[in-house]
């Protein structure tokens, strides 16, 4: 494999009059084509207006030193992603029955996919790292650090996942070891009463001084690290949903008196979200539960900080948000989508609790709702597919998850199509090169503003970075804007958003230089 780029490293320069090189920014001014559709009075007929918008792009390219906080550091995710970056860092190979394996960042879309950039003379493709097209941040450059309600050391967190190779674990114990979660805050009615032995390292005190206790310690890892900017990431154990309530978590003020006045239903992680909002830190929620309840968007969106969520999007998900648009796209009308999980690893002790799984069941439900809806064809306003989501505790199997699928689906002439899916494989292993993922694209978001023909000031993008969507499965998106789940649509949107960063157009797959002659 080709050697990874440092932090910043881009694959090429744009020739173009209207994208600019300065010494630490790339400016970039970008037509945005759109198709504006108008209904005729009468609720008929439909006009379609070719629309072009002008925007401008700004992008630091000095990525500077960056640092990732997770909340559950000591987890199954928390120290397989931290040991993973140290074997990738330091090369650490380990030995198997199948010979020596090198580290690598294998399921991380921004450090082990591709984007076609354009054709070469001989009109042959030519793509490049997705990592390569703006600077972004190298996840062997960050500076890992967190919280959890486990004393544990990483290392000894490492052990208990029992995720990683033995020799691998081998050889990367004595650094891990030295690494210690900072204790955090530790609401029992959140998490599942199973949860209540492991919690032997938490912040005592008001929720006002738990909050303070918070913010001081993201301020003051970014100073013990000299970090530019640090990002929060949620990998904690799944909450229960947190009721909505006027006066308490509906606005920004409204949340903040709650947390002065130290309400029962500010949860652990939405505390987490505040003390990142209040620093500058974006946050993201790697968990179903609702952390970002409408007073946490409206603080964020007051403070110009970024907030993203929820819930990874690894195995059964995703797997989902293809196959749903695969068949609904073929003209195919899934009836019955039945998906069963059984995993032993914490998170699944966990979620055994019925409030915990009731949130994973959330999140799971509603990615085929905007495929569905995009086809009235086959679905009539309304009409849904059936969806059932199962999720069962099996210890021995540990973090080796299995997911199991059915998709019952109406073909040709009233006949019926049944696929059945059975996958297997290390749930940590899927979600840590999410982590990373997220964090490289959060990251860059913090670097980037853009202005449009009709204001002259300089702006960050929307405080909830919905561009995040490919790795969530239930997507925060901006108030009053459309969810997208289908994976495909997703991923076009991060990588043709980022060629817009150095004004170049969207990537198609018209092909008319090979179809026109
Ligand atoms: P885990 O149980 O191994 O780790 C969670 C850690 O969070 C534990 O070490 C626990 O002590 C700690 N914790 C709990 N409450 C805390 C708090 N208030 N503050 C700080 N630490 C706290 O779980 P995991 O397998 O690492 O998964 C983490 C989360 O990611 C879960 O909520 C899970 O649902 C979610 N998730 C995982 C995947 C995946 O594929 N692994 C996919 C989607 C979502």
């Amino acid at each position: 494999a080709a050697p990874a780029a440092a932090s910043g490293a881009t694959a090429f320069k744009v020739d173009s009059p209207h994208v600019r090189y300065g010494s630490d920014v790339i400016e970039a001014d970008y037509t945005y084509d759109t198709t504006v559709v108008t209904r005729d009075a009468e609720g008929g007929s439909l006009r379609a207006r070719p629309a072009k918008v002008g925007y401008q792009f700004r992008t630091k390219t000095n990525v500077g030193r960056v640092g990732l906080m997770m909340v559950g550091w000591g987890g199954n995710n928390g120290s397989t992603l931290t040991a993973s970056i140290l074997a990738n860092k330091m090369g650490i190979s380990w030995e198997t029955r199948k010979g020596t394996q090198q580290p690598n960042y294998f399921g991380s879309l921004m450090m082990a996919s591709t984007v076609k950039l354009g054709v070469d003379e001989a009109l042959k493709d030519v793509y490049v790292p997705f990592n390569e097209v703006v600077p972004m941040a190298h996840p062997n450059d960050v500076v890992i650090g967190g919280w959890d309600i486990n004393s544990a050391s990483i290392g000894d967190a490492m052990r208990r996942a029992q995720v990683l190779p033995v020799d691998l674990q081998r050889q990367v114990y004595d650094e891990l070891h030295q690494l210690k979660p900072m204790p955090s805050v530790y609401y029992p009615d959140f998490i599942a009463a199973n949860q209540e032995e492991r919690a032997d390292n938490t912040i005592g005190g008001s929720k006002q001084e738990q909050l303070d206790r918070l913010r001081r310690d993201i301020r003051d890892f970014k100073q013990a690290n000299s970090l530019d900017r640090v990002i929060i990431m949620w990998t904690a154990n799944t909450e229960r949903y947190a009721d909505i309530l006027a006066g308490v978590n509906d606005t920004a003020d409204n949340l903040l008196q709650a947390i002065a006045s130290g309400h029962d239903e500010v949860s652990p992680s939405t505390l987490f979200a505040v003390a990142s909002i209040l620093e500058g830190a974006p946050f993201v929620n790697g968990s179903p539960q609702n952390t970002l309840v409408p007073g946490v968007i409206d603080l964020a969106e007051r403070e110009r900080s970024f907030v993203g969520g929820d819930d990874f999007k690894s195995g059964q998900t995703k797997i989902k948000s293809v196959l749903a648009e695969f068949l609904v796209n073929a003209g195919i009308k899934p009836l019955a989508i039945t998906s069963y999980n059984h995993l032993g690893n914490n998170d699944g002790r966990n979620l055994s609790a019925p409030a915990q799984f009731r949130s994973k069941e959330i999140s799971k439900s509603s990615v085929v709702d905007d495929m569905v809806a995009a086809n009235r064809l086959l679905y009539a306003k309304g009409e849904h597919p059936d969806h059932t989501i199962v999720i069962k505790y099996v210890p021995s199997v540990g973090d080796s998850k299995r997911a199991m699928d059915e998709y019952v689906s109406e073909i040709f002439m009233g006949g019926l199509n049944t696929i059945s899916i059975y996958n297997t494989c290390e749930d940590s292993l899927l979600a840590s090169p999410l982590i990373i993922d997220l964090f490289m694209m959060t990251e860059l978001m913090t670097r980037v503003s853009y202005r449009t023909d009709a204001d002259s000031d300089w702006q960050p993008f929307h405080s909830v970075l919905s561009i995040l969507s490919y790795m969530l499965k239930a997507p925060v998106v901006p108030p009053n804007t459309p969810v997208v789940n289908a994976l495909a649509k997703q991923r076009m949107a991060m990588e043709n958003i980022m060629r817009a960063f150095v004004g170049l157009p969207p990537n198609n797959e018209m092909l008319l230089e090979h179809r026109a002659f």
